[in-house]
């Protein structure tokens, strides 16, 4: 380095307070970084007419991002292999991206709702969600149950069939987001699927009984929960009778589980009457995008 250039004291004075803008004018911009006002990016189109941002040490500029400092700021220039002297003007248009891309937080996508279809057995709860699972507008989940399949069931389509054995390790490996007891038989809504749906923004359907839908609420205050209610409770009781799948026994059972069930409406969020199929299916659809 020469020998400094000699200032007269006027000039002096001038340099010094031009310094002083230059700190002031950097606090400033820091602060507005650091209330994220402003971005990299903004800070980095700035230093284009901005001849003290522009000078600016990009260190500097990336310690008063809220969160980074002295340390992580080090850490990550080092990473991005930009000099720690390197001034905003002075970066590479690499690295310009590199910086960037770094503290641009990736928009998250919104979650998926989740709905849960409950109501009395027989009031056509899985003919709802067998015409939303062909229509594709929303994920429809697809429970495992001890179950035997009814003839025209489909593994993997209508239930996951599992043995009581093989039920019982999923429990014991909580793979289930909720599971209940039925009319002699265990159900469960696999958790892991209806997880991903969710964090990939689809809106997902549980077809299950109340007492599910109550352990859903618990944990996941957010689900949404519909009770399909029959037109009358005489179209449910022949409903019922003429389920030529079920024994008699069975469909007793369920008759007298249904009076249960229909009493406990009022803990649900919204109530739909099964009047049609396709105005339940579109009340759904509805549903799952506002
Ligand atoms: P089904 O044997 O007629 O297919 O179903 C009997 C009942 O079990 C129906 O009320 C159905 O909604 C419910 N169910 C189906 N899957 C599940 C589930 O994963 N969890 C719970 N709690 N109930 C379910």
């Amino acid at each position: 380095m020469g020998a400094p250039p000699f200032l007269t004291p006027e000039q002096r004075a001038r340099a010094l307070a031009k310094a002083k803008e230059s700190r002031k004018a950097r606090a400033s911009l820091k602060l507005r970084v650091k209330n994220q006002e402003l971005s990299i990016a903004d800070v980095i189109r700035l230093s284009s007419e901005d001849e003290v941002i522009a000078k600016m040490r990009v260190l500097e500029l990336v310690e008063s991002i809220p969160g980074v400092g002295k340390i992580r700021a080090k850490a990550i220039l080092e990473r991005l292999q930009i000099s720690l002297t390197r001034r905003i003007m002075g970066l590479g248009r690499h690295q310009i991206e590199a910086l960037t891309k770094e503290f641009t937080i990736p928009k998250a996508t919104q979650r998926g709702k989740l709905l849960v279809l409950s109501g009395p057995g027989g009031v056509g709860k899985s003919t709802v969600a067998k015409a939303l699972r062909s229509s594709s507008a929303l994920h429809v989940s697809v429970s495992a149950t001890t179950r035997k399949p009814r003839f025209n069931e489909v593994e993997g389509i209508d239930y996951h069939f599992l043995s009581p054995e093989e039920f019982e390790e999923a429990v014991a490996r909580n793979e289930f987001l909720e599971w209940a007891e039925f009319a002699g038989n265990r159900y469960g809504t696999p958790r892991r699927a209806v997880e991903d749906a969710l964090d990939a923004g689809e809106s997902v359907l549980l077809e299950i009984e109340i007492s599910g839908a109550r352990q859903v609420k618990e944990k996941m205050p957010d689900a949404i929960l519909i009770f399909l209610e029959p037109p009358t409770w005489e179209e449910l009781v022949s409903r019922l009778e003429g389920r030529g799948t079920d024994s008699p026994e069975r469909r007793a059972a369920r008759l007298s589980l249904a009076q249960e069930e229909m009493a406990a409406a009022s803990f649900f969020d919204k109530v739909l009457i099964n009047e049609e199929v396709e105005k339940v299916v579109a009340s759904l659809i509805e549903l799952a995008s506002v």
